[in-house]
């Protein structure tokens, strides 16, 4: 477990300092905001879909690091995936950080997998979901998304 704790921490300050797809790119036909209020994380995601394939995805925000390292992963994971590969992982990615994670769906989360020790800290788990109800507003084109 302290290993996975330290990869964790390494992981997500490096995230931290050099987030993925940090940026708003020039063409997008999807976008929404989210806020945790609970930290005062805030964060746009912007997604370019085509055909039912994210092709894009990428975001704009401050938050703290958790929120922050979870969104860089997030966009990382999501490229080139389909909505239905996406919506899996959403729910998979959820059900870890709040404590049901399954055996089965362990391997698709991949490297999203050193979020799983968020759990014991619930006040975190909201940063680290927030990218993801952003992510799944806006594929359901809504604008607005909030961990409450
Ligand atoms: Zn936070």
């Amino acid at each position: 477990m302290s290993e996975l704790n330290e990869l964790y921490q390494q992981v997500i300050l490096d995230h931290n300092k050099k987030p993925r797809n940090f940026r708003k790119p020039e063409v997008f036909n999807r976008s929404a905001q989210g806020h945790n209020p609970l930290c005062g994380d805030q964060l746009t995601v912007y997604l370019q879909l085509d055909n039912g394939v994210i092709s894009d995805v990428a975001f704009e925000g401050s938050g703290c690091a958790i929120s922050k390292a979870a969104a860089s992963m997030m966009t990382q994971a999501l490229k080139g995936k389909t909505t239905d590969e996406t919506n899996r992982l959403f729910t998979e990615f959820h059900q870890m950080v709040t404590g049901d994670e399954n055996e089965e769906t362990a391997d698709d989360l991949g490297n999203l997998r050193i979020f799983s020790g968020v759990r014991e800290f619930p006040v975190r788990v909201k940063c680290a979901t927030l990218p993801w109800h952003t992510l799944k507003a806006a594929l359901d084109n809504q604008t607005t998304a909030s961990t409450e």
